[in-house]
């Protein structure tokens, strides 16, 4: 292997780097491996991973039931074509799906990211309506502040003015023009009446369904939706929204019930509601999906990022049975190749990370990962919260495994970044947001080093 500085002099070069500019005008960390919850790096440091690897490495890295699911399968075969064949990773997998979601999801498209699962779901749900006779709707509605990917119909669903797709806001014509209803109201406050709701439900009924109920639902927002909507209905194929947190578009949470006032209003005004939990499934906020806390059930879900427990990139889009009928109708009377949904990806279904996403799966299902979180949750709450006193802090907020320190000002991505390294620990922070999405297996003393790095990272950012 060559050298480190040869490897970067390359790096910058020829490699492009996610959202940044070519040639690139930050150094990235050269990383020789990963295992546990740490990062070496060639220079033979070791850095707590903050970040799960974007949210993905939900057990951290070189566990070894998922490199013995990976090595298993790749003695037996790491790839196949979808179309006309089929294998036990991937029937198995879609049947834990199914298993862990509720039960009117019922059918499961493979694909390879989020983004493309966003797109899959849109799909569905445009020729869902066509299939209905009502091709006139094949809009889609969202809530501002929000972030499902980057290819075309993601990114025209994302916020429009303070994400990371504004160049296309301030050049319009090339995206789809979609409806945006405000922010839901949320932050801290929300959150905490969130947690409180939780945790008095969890004291009666464990198992219970800890939704809303607690009337910190503002009525006035709903009836924002309810006009949009209503405005709009004839139009609209779908609302689609982030349930509970809103990751990428800012890192902001809102009450569960908001989740579930959409179902309703989705319902009366007769579009679809997709849930994109591609960030928040499998267990990220303390429940395995965050529509659970909405005790609700979306018509179309998108899970990706956590599905392989971070090892390879794999998605999913199921959808209810009703819209598999739509979408089937759709297309059954075009003479074209035989009907159906027109999507396929090459690596569809895609037996390595199918396995490993079923080890994920299995791991998660002891359910040990829900004292982990709490524990998280908790550490974060004791050890942020203080930071809220520092100058230039104007929101702190955890929820689950997910702790964010909002500054009233856009950080300065490299010294804050440095900052943490120095403390041993890799953040990735963006906008103005200093924000850690730990591996759940992160032991006290690491969440600890996370802390400190973050404390010195709001320091100097
Ligand atoms: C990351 C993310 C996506 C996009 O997933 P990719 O695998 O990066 O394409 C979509 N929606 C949400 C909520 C995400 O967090």
């Amino acid at each position: 292997m060559a050298d480190s500085a040869t490897l970067l002099a390359s790096d910058r070069a020829h490699v492009w780097h996610p959202y940044g500019a070519m040639p690139g005008q930050v150094e990235p960390l050269l990383v020789e491996s990963a295992a546990g919850v740490r990062l070496r790096l060639a220079d033979g440091r070791e850095l707590v991973d903050g970040m799960s690897s974007w949210w993905a490495a939900i057990h951290g890295y070189r566990h070894p039931d998922l490199d013995a699911a990976a090595h298993g399968q790749l003695d037996r075969m790491s790839h196949v074509m979808f179309g006309g064949l089929t294998h036990a990773p991937a029937i198995e997998l879609a049947e834990d799906l199914v298993r862990l979601t509720p039960e009117p999801l019922q059918h499961v498209f493979f694909s390879d990211s989020g983004s493309v699962s966003v797109e899959v779901a849109v799909k569905m749900a445009l020729q869902f309506w066509i299939g209905r006779g009502r091709p006139g709707k094949h809009r889609l509605a969202t809530w501002r502040g929000g972030y499902h990917g980057d290819t075309w119909q993601p990114m025209s669903v994302c916020d429009p003015d303070g994400g990371m797709h504004n160049l296309w806001t301030t050049h319009p014509g090339r995206l789809p023009a979609q409806l945006f209803a405000d922010q839901p109201p949320a932050g801290f406050d929300a959150a905490n009446r969130y947690l409180a709701s939780r945790d008095a439900a969890n004291r009666e009924a464990p198992n219970g369904d800890a939704s809303n109920g607690d009337g910190a639902v503002d009525a006035s927002y709903l009836a924002h939706w309810d006009q949009l909507l209503g405005e709009h209905a004839d139009e609209l194929a779908a609302i689609i929204v982030e349930p509970v947190v809103q990751g990428a578009g800012g890192m902001t949470f809102h009450h569960p019930g908001y989740v579930t006032a959409l179902r309703e209003l989705a319902d009366r005004h007769d579009v679809l509601l997709i849930l994109d939990e591609i960030a928040t499934g499998f267990g990220r906020t303390g429940t395995m999906f965050a529509s659970e806390q909405a005790g609700i059930s979306p018509d179309i879900l998108c899970v990706g990022k956590a599905l392989t427990g971070g090892y390879l990139s794999m998605a999913a889009t199921l959808c209810t049975a009703a819209v598999a009928d739509g979408v089937s109708a759709s297309t059954s009377e075009a003479a074209s190749g035989g009907g159906g949904l027109a999507h396929g990806p090459t690596f569809m279904a895609n037996p390595l990370a199918a396995s490993i996403a079923r080890a994920s799966i299995a791991l998660l299902s002891d359910g040990g990962w829900q004292a982990d979180v709490a524990r998280i949750e908790s550490e974060l709450q004791t050890g942020l919260r203080p930071l809220g006193d520092r100058p230039g802090v104007k929101d702190v907020r955890v929820l689950g495994a997910i702790g964010v320190v909002q500054l009233d000002h856009p950080v300065d991505v490299p010294a804050a970044t440095q900052a943490a390294v120095k403390q041993g620990a890799w953040l990735r922070p963006f906008r103005d947001l200093i924000y850690t999405m730990p591996p759940y297996p992160t032991d006290d003393a690491d969440l600890a080093v996370l802390v400190r790095a973050i404390s010195a990272a709001v320091d100097v950012a």
